[in-house]
């Protein structure tokens, strides 16, 4: 059987059709961490690309290098003992992996946001969760304190936390894990990023509220025309939104390509179980 989804630069994919340049483009990435038991190469020589206004799944089981992969992009990894050894992070065309920490500071959060599986990870808790939106509103845009509370007031609101103008002063921990998560994701959001990387966002909220805020991110995806990078386990999401998928496994890409075609026709033995457990 001949799949051609295995290439990177498969012409087949159904997003590679636009003739613009896409939003992000990783080539031969490879990151590796340096213990004392040795190189643990994480990432090793990964491919992939977004275009724009598209939504790219990265799926594969727990330890394949889905969330280094990610934090490479942001210039996120702990260093030592992780270093990017190799390849190169195109955002716009723009190499990230050349990027000084400054640089870097200017893209997280304003050209580029993360939702991480952990939403305390991310949220202050000595500060309400409005005053942290808020903040990250006149960061990236000139609004006054008013204006940017009326905004976070709205974003609270679309991603479903009820009462928002109350809720709003909240601090983190009155909160419940879901409504951390909605608020990171309302966050991550108001800067209205060009690409959004989210990282397993809904694995940690119950179905309902998870089918809630996957609506939520298409239909905001429309409005903005921001590309996602979507990292999950969850094989549902991926026919769900994405466009295509990169199947990760031991630090490489196994399958790549159309989200369609590869879930009709998985010709990787990693991704040909990962499916066959489908209902
Ligand atoms: P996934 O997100 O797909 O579950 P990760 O990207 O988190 O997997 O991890 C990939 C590999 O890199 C794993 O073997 C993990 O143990 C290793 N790794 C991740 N972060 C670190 C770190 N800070 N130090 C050492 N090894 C790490
Ligand atoms: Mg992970």
């Amino acid at each position: 059987m001949t799949n051609q989804n295995q290439q990177a630069d498969d012409s087949t994919s159904s997003s590679a059709t636009s003739g613009e340049r896409p939003i992000l483009e990783v080539n031969d990435l490879r990151t590796y961490f340096f213990t004392d038991d040795g190189v643990l190469p994480s990432v090793d020589g990964v491919t992939f690309k977004i275009e724009k206004g598209k939504t790219l799944g990265l799926v594969g089981e727990s330890g394949s290098g889905k969330s280094v992969t990610s934090l490479s992009i942001l210039g996120l990894i702990p260093q030592p003992p992780g270093k990017i050894v190799g390849g190169e992070v195109l955002f716009e065309g723009r190499d990230l992996t050349k990027f000084s920490e400054d640089e870097l500071r200017g893209i997280r959060g304003n050209d580029i946001s993360m939702i991480f599986q952990e939403p305390m990870t991310s949220l202050n808790p000595v500060y309400t969760i409005g005053n942290q939106i808020i903040e990250a509103i006149q960061l990236h845009q000139p609004l006054n304190f008013k204006e940017a509370r009326e905004l976070a007031i709205y974003m609270l609101d679309r991603v479903g936390i009820p009462a928002p103008s109350q809720r709003i002063d909240e601090f983190p921990h009155q909160m419940s894990g879901g409504m951390k998560q909605r608020a990171m994701i309302a966050m991550s959001l108001v800067c209205k990023p060009k690409l959004l990387i989210a990282d397993e966002p809904t694995t940690a909220l119950d179905v309902t509220i998870q089918a809630q805020i996957l609506d939520l991110l298409t239909e905001l995806q429309e409005e903005m025309g921001m590309s996602i990078l979507f990292i999950t386990h969850d094989l549902g999401v991926v026919a769900e939104i994405c466009d295509d998928v990169a199947v990760m496994y031991a630090g490489r890409i196994a399958e790549y390509g159309n989200a369609e075609e590869i879930y009709n026709n998985p010709s990787h033995p990693y991704t040909i179980g990962l499916f066959s457990s489908l209902p």
